[in-house]
């Protein structure tokens, strides 16, 4: 099970330390050259862009962002960034999936509220109590399974506080 970072009222964690951004930037580096892929100025920018953000984007959410990025280009990177494991793709029934860097490259492990109306995704901090009660039930889960567990992802899905 990942590590709780995300523990901060805030949830939105978007605002980074400078050399955080450099050791962010030799991690993806890393990712991508052990999916057989190099950094470019194109996929440094994506991910600057979505540790920005510090919530899940949709693709016109990060043209919207500028950094110069060509929608083709966009679409095209987040596929290799993804196979690299670099980005995660949140799928919603909204017209538009939603990108974030993963949790174990950030190092902050959340959950999603998806809402099924607009679409929306937030996140929500992996609170303590949450997290221990959580390890219980996958303990269960493992012991009539059989199964080993190394993460886990939970989505909330429902309606949100505008669209309720
Ligand atoms: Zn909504
Ligand atoms: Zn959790």
């Amino acid at each position: 099970m990942a590590a709780t970072a995300g523990t901060h009222p805030d949830t939105h964690s978007g605002h980074r330390h400078p050399t955080a951004d450099v050791a962010l930037r030799d991690a993806v580096a890393l990712r991508l050259q052990g999916a057989g892929q190099r950094s470019t100025p194109a996929r440094d920018a994506l991910v600057e862009v979505l540790a920005a953000a510090g919530r899940p984007v949709t693709i016109p959410e990060i043209l919207a962002a500028g950094a110069g990025l060509a929608q083709s280009s966009v679409y095209r990177n987040l596929v290799v960034l993804e196979q690299a494991g670099v980005v995660h793709r949140i799928v919603t029934n909204a017209e538009f999936a939603r990108f974030e860097l993963t949790e174990d490259l950030t190092g902050d492990h959340h959950h999603h509220l998806i809402c099924s109306e607009c679409g929306g995704v937030d996140d929500v901090p992996a609170a303590p109590a949450i997290e221990q009660a959580l390890h219980l039930a996958v303990s269960e889960i493992e012991r009539a399974t059989g199964f080993s567990t190394t993460a886990h992802r939970i989505d909330l899905v429902g309606r949100c506080r505008t669209c309720r």
